[in-house]
C-alpha cells in the first residue's frame, strides 16, 4: 500500500491526513489557520502538520499536496493571489520542499476536491462534473471528459466570483455580488447572525449566543421557526441561481456541493435540485443537471492527496 499527505488550507482551518491508494484517511489533524499572523506563521504550521502526520503514520510518504484558495500557479508552487488567506506572490513550494524528501504539490483547493471527488467519490460515476466547495468562500473544481479544466494559467474555474447581484455584497476580490458573498458557510452564517438580531424572539437563541452560530444552525430550526427557514430559503434560491448558470455555461452531467454546508445531504441537495430543475435552459427538454452532495468527507484532504498521486 503506498500513502500520500493531503493538506488542505481553508480561511477557518488548516486540514491534513495521510491518505492511503485506495483514498482512504488513516490518519488525520485539524489545526486553525492562523491567518492573522501572516504567511510564514501559517506555513511553518503546515510544515509541522505534515511532519506530525508523518511520524504518526510510521510507513513510508510518496508525496504531499496541498490544496491552497486562490489563484495557484501550480507549475511554479505560488500562491499568486489569495483574497480569503490575504496572501499575494507567496512561494510556499519553495517553503517547503526542502524540508521534506518526498515531492510537495500545490494547486487551488477546489480543483484538488474536485479531483478527488472523481476519483474517489460521488463523482465517478460521471465523465463531466463541477464540484463546488461551500465553506469560507466557494471554489470549484471542473471536469471536462474526466479531466480537470483549471483554465489559462490555473487561473480558471473560479465560479465563486461569478457575479449573482450587481452591486451587491462586498466581495473579498474587491468586486460585488459574487456568488461567494451568497452561498459561502460564511454567507450562511453571516444572514443566520443578522436574523436572530432582527428577531430576538426565534428559536434560533437556543443556541446560546451569536459565537456558538455555525452554518448548520438555520438548517436545524427550519420547522421550527420562521426567521430560520427564511433564511435557508433565501440561502438556496442563491446557491441554485449560481448553480443554474454553472449548468447553463457547462451542462454537466452533475454538480456536487462538498464543504461543511454540504453535510447536509439531501437535505440541501433535494431543495436546490427542485430549483434547478424549474430554471435550467429548455428545462425537462435538455438532459438532467443532477445536483448532489460530495460523498466524500473530507474531499479537500483526498483531493489534496491526490494531487500528489499523479
Ligand atoms: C477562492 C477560490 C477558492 C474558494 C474556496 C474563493 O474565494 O477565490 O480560489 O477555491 O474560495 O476556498
Amino acid at each position: 500500500m503506498k500513502y500520500y499527505v493531503g493538506i488542505d488550507l481553508g480561511g477557518t482551518f488548516i486540514k491534513g491526513g495521510v491518505v492511503n491508494e485506495k483514498g482512504e484517511i488513516v490518519k488525520f489533524e485539524r489545526i486553525p489557520t492562523r491567518t492573522e499572523l501572516g504567511a510564514d506563521f501559517v506555513i511553518s504550521d503546515i510544515e509541522n502538520v505534515i511532519k506530525q502526520l508523518v511520524g504518526e503514520v510510521g510507513e513510508k510518504v510518496e508525496g504531499v499536496g496541498i490544496g491552497v484558495p486562490g489563484l495557484i500557479d501550480s507549475k511554479k508552487g505560488e500562491v499568486v493571489m489569495s483574497g480569503n488567506l490575504k496572501w499575494k506572490n507567496v512561494m510556499i513550494k519553495d517553503r517547503l520542499q526542502p524540508h521534506f524528501s518526498f515531492p510537495v504539490r500545490i494547486a487551488n483547493d477546489a480543483n484538488a476536491a474536485g479531483l478527488g471527488e472523481i476519483k474517489f467519490g460521488s463523482g465517478k460515476k460521471y465523465s463531466t462534473s463541477v464540484f463546488l466547495t461551500l465553506g469560507t468562500g466557494v471554489g470549484s473544481g471542473i471536469v471536462i471528459d474526466g479531466k480537470l479544466f483549471e483554465g489559462n494559467r490555473s487561473a480558471g474555474a473560479e465560479a465563486g466570483h461569478m457575479i449573482i447581484n450587481v452591486g451587491g455584497n462586498q466581495c473579498t476580490c474587491g468586486n460585488k455580488g459574487c456568488f461567494e458573498t451568497y452561498a459561502s458557510a460564511t454567507a450562511l452564517i453571516r444572514e443566520t447572525v443578522a436574523a436572530m438580531l432582527n428577531d430576538r424572539t426565534s428559536k434560533m437563541w437556543e443556541v446560546g449566543s451569536i459565537e456558538n452560530v455555525n452554518g448548520k444552525t438555520a438548517f436545524d430550526y427550519y420547522d421550527k421557526d420562521e426567521s430560520a427557514k427564511k433564511v435557508i430559503d433565501e440561502y438556496v434560491k442563491n446557491l441554485s441561481i449560481g448553480i443554474i448558470n454553472i449548468a447553463n455555461i457547462l451542462r454537466p452531467e452533475a454538480i456536487i456541493i462538498g464543504g461543511g454546508v454540504a453535510k447536509q445531504g439531501k437535505n440541501l441537495s433535494d431543495r436546490v435540485q427542485k430549483l434547478v430543475d424549474a430554471g435550467i435552459f429548455a428545462r425537462e427538454l435538455g438532459p438532467r443537471v443532477d445536483v448532489l452532495t460530495a460523498s466524500l468527507e473530507e474531499a479537500g484532504v483526498v483531493g489534496a492527496a491526490s494531487l500528489a498521486m499523479q
